[in-house]
């Protein structure tokens, strides 16, 4: 696909890169243990279908799926849950993997959501954070990228309309 009206801001190669780091010191973390990572749908599935092959981890996957109400390229902050996990998470090492955090609402709510599920323990990893716009604070372990305030899309997040999530990039609309 192509299009003049986006710039690449994150190559695959790149990205592919921040994870096989990222997935690297996941795996020491949680050597010995059995954990539940829960990719955060829609956008996170990309990212964690790559972060999970780079972790020599004995794993489960559950999803949760949260929308949030608000204009197409900001986030109202109220949060609707789409998909809900299935096992329980009492007593068990959760990782949460999410496509991107911005005002921090969405994550807040969902790290909430966890924690009344009384896990062992939670960590939340990230692919992108786009820091300026942080609202509220949230507790992320790791981020890939730090991105600045342009809306971005490929490699799991959407343009409009669901659209653009197959691009191996990550690209970023021209202001
Ligand atoms: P927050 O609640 O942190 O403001 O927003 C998080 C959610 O907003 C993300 O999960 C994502 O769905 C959406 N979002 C925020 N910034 C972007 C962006 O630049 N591109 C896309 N596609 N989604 C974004």
């Amino acid at each position: 696909m192509k299009s003049n009206n986006w710039d690449v801001l994150i190559s695959s190669a790149h990205i592919q890169e921040g994870i096989r780091k990222l997935g690297a010191e996941l795996t020491q973390i949680y050597t010995g243990r059995r954990i539940v990572v829960i990719p955060l749908l829609r956008g996170g599935f990309m990212f964690a279908a790559d972060l999970v092959r780079n972790m020599d981890v004995d794993l489960q996957i559950e999803f949760l799926g949260a929308a949030s109400y608000g204009e197409q390229t900001r986030s109202s902050g109220e949060v609707r849950l789409t998909l809900d996990t299935t096992l329980p998470l009492s007593g068990r090492d959760v990782l949460l993997v999410e496509d991107i955090v911005d005002t921090g609402l969405t994550l807040a709510y969902i790290q909430q959501l966890i924690k009344s599920r009384n896990p062992a323990s939670l960590r939340t990893v990230v692919l992108l954070d786009k820091k300026a716009r942080r609202q509220v604070d949230v507790d992320i372990y790791g981020c890939v990228f730090s991105i600045p305030d342009r809306f971005v899309f490929g490699y799991g997040l959407d343009s409009h309309g669901g659209f653009g999530r197959n691009l191996p990039d990550i690209v970023a609309l021209k202001d």
